[in-house]
């Protein structure tokens, strides 16, 4: 094939030094090696293009029937050709038109809007549902502001805080949605590629920077990432959502496990062919709401080639992913269909440099992982700094809340905030002088810092008062069991209550120590309860205590077991080993 080399879509002048040089250096190599990139405007597997990202048909052979991505039009999923008929990224023009009209979008066109992180989510609500990206988790005061505002003036009065890291705002009526729109870009944020079948918010260690423990500060890593995915149209109209994340290899998870691709930092010694020094391992295929947890791949990256890989592996499921089944569409399939050595070597066909295999065994044990390290005060690594964990439950954060913790974190830390994969917040940076007065506004805010509770641990979907797939009202039922188990019991360790509504898994049933997945019982709300699960070291799928129980008989089992739990295990037993 006749090599091509592409320009580089990037907005350098937004980066930093470091992000500049692990890009520039990846794009430098790809013109060195004249290898042919999956770029706008170039080649594709071989087919003649016009905008891979824009709809592009096979113009190669005028006979044969045009194809998307290699396949033929005809075999494509109704979503495929929505995306094929419009790019999604150009509809500017249709926003705002819908919110001049005030009107519900069509079935094509809601799910383009989710390429904005428009979620129309009739019939739970008439309204829409944003849902913004928030790379690693970090955010200022400003833009917690912002938000807060936006949610006063035009949403629910509060924000929904997720499983990756990020914030949703819901109720937005369709008039508002070009000024949301344009206000997150006032704040310098953005909601673009949040939801359909695009990258994911990129999560990092919640601490990374600031964690004594950390291998390698990750924050860098996930912020050139999502800048790379914002500048590069054909980073968009994924065969499905795909979901990345950098781990520090620190005091904190971030569940890299459970996502299409986890980098995790190791530390390699001397003896396995290659500099000592801290390396990044790279996990695949993690979607835990099908029971796999992301594995080891056999690569070992240094940190500056994180990013690269990245890109090369999402173009890989890009060209080659399943555009006919909706169902198999995720990168675990493709990978099943080839072998993880296929699909690393056509990754290794669009980078610039060779990948190196190291089996895992080489890297050191990482470092006991603190569960209720998210939670609370502790040291930083910087002299007499600290972070305070706040607990929210099940996500759900009040504009007066959202208020209270920006002025908190001006006034005692940087301004910074982080969030983290259990829906709560951190606020770092806080003097040990001004640690009190912290503690004491967090707590006059309505909020608490204490871990070791079953609440500061529980995660809930949104459940059914606003979405259509929900069996059962999953925060607020989370709430109430949380709150009944701790009046009852002290459990003094990290328990993990996830409760979900729907087999979509969206809060991770089957990693929690206690997992329920919302079901119908006898046309009653009810769940599947799973028990054992967790991640990275206590990594295990949950299993099945009971198949469907009635939400207004779950109290009292859910007692039984806890009562169980705490009469009966070893001390350092969990709910895995129980
Ligand atoms: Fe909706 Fe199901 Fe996701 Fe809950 S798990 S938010 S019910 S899709």
């Amino acid at each position: 094939m006749e090599s091509q080399v592409t320009t580089t879509l990037i907005d350098t002048p937004g980066f930093s030094l470091a992000q500049q040089q692990y890009l520039q250096g990846f794009f430098a190599g790809v013109a060195q090696r004249g290898v042919v990139m999956p770029f706008v405007g170039h080649t594709i597997g071989g087919q003649i293009t016009n905008n891979p990202a824009s709809g592009l048909v096979n113009q190669a052979a005028e006979e044969a029937e045009p194809t998307w991505f290699g396949t033929p039009l005809s075999d494509l999923c109704k979503e495929e050709h929505w995306k094929q008929e419009e790019n999604a990224l150009d509809i500017w023009d249709k926003l705002v038109a819908h919110a001049n009209e005030d009107k519900a979008p069509a079935p094509d066109d809601l799910f383009r809007f989710k390429f904005h992180g428009l979620f129309y989510v009739a019939p739970a609500q008439d309204s829409f549902m944003l849902r913004m990206r928030v790379p690693g988790g970090i955010l200022s005061s400003h833009q917690l502001r912002g938000l807060a505002q936006m949610a006063a003036d035009w949403g629910s009065g509060r924000a929904d805080l997720t499983t990756r890291s990020n914030l949703q705002i819901r109720e937005l009526q369709p008039k508002n949605i070009v000024r949301v729109l344009s206000k997150i870009q006032d704040l310098g944020m953005t909601s673009r590629g949040s939801g359909a079948d695009n990258i994911r918010n990129i999560t990092a260690s919640p601490i990374t920077g600031i964690d004594p423990h950390e291998l390698y500060d990750v924050a860098p890593l996930a912020d050139a990432l999502n800048r790379y995915i914002l500048n590069s149209r054909d980073m968009y109209g994924l065969p499905r959502k795909f979901n990345v994340a950098f781990d520090n290899g620190g005091a904190i998870s971030v569940v890299a496990d459970t996502n299409d691709i986890g980098f995790v930092a190791v530390e390699i010694k001397e003896g396995h062919g290659i500099p000592a020094g801290i390396y990044f391992r790279v996990l695949l295929c993690g979607i835990t709401g099908h029971k796999q947890f992301a594995t080891d791949c056999g690569l070992l990256l240094r940190p500056d080639q994180t990013v690269a890989v990245a890109a090369a592996m999402i173009r890989v499921f890009a060209e080659h992913g399943d555009r006919t089944d909706r169902k198999k569409a995720r990168l675990k399939y493709l990978i099943d269909k080839w072998g993880v050595e296929k699909f690393i070597g056509k990754t290794e066909k669009l980078l610039a440099f060779p990948l190196i295999r190291v089996p895992a065994s080489a890297s050191e044990p990482r470092k006991p992982i603190d569960r209720a390290g998210h939670i609370g005060v502790h040291a930083q690594s910087q002299p007499d700094l600290n972070y305070i964990g706040v607990a929210v439950p099940v996500g759900r954060l009040p504009v007066d809340q959202m208020l209270a913790l920006a002025n908190i974190a001006e006034t005692y830390g940087t301004g910074d905030l982080r969030l983290t994969v259990w829906q709560n917040l951190i606020i770092p940076n806080i003097p040990t002088a001004k640690l009190e007065a912290a503690k004491t506004a967090i707590l006059a805010a309505g909020l608490a810092f204490e871990a070791g509770t079953v609440l500061s641990g529980t995660v809930a979907c949104t459940g059914n008062k606003g979405c259509r797939f929900a069996a059962s009202d999953t925060k607020s039922h989370a709430v109430a069991l949380a709150t009944m188990l701790d009046s009852r019991f002290n459990i003094m360790q990290p328990v993990n209550l996830h409760v979900t509504g729907c087999p979509h898994s969206c809060a991770q049933h089957y990693i929690g120590d206690i997992g329920l997945m919302g079901v119908k019982v006898g046309g009653e709300e009810g769940y599947q309860v799973v028990i054992g699960g967790g991640s990275d070291q206590d990594q295990g799928i949950g299993r099945e205590l009971i198949s469907a129980i009635k939400f207004s008989d779950l109290p009292p089992v859910m007692e039984q077991l806890f009562h169980s739990y705490t009469t009966q295990r070893n001390p350092e037993e969990s709910f895995l080993d129980f």
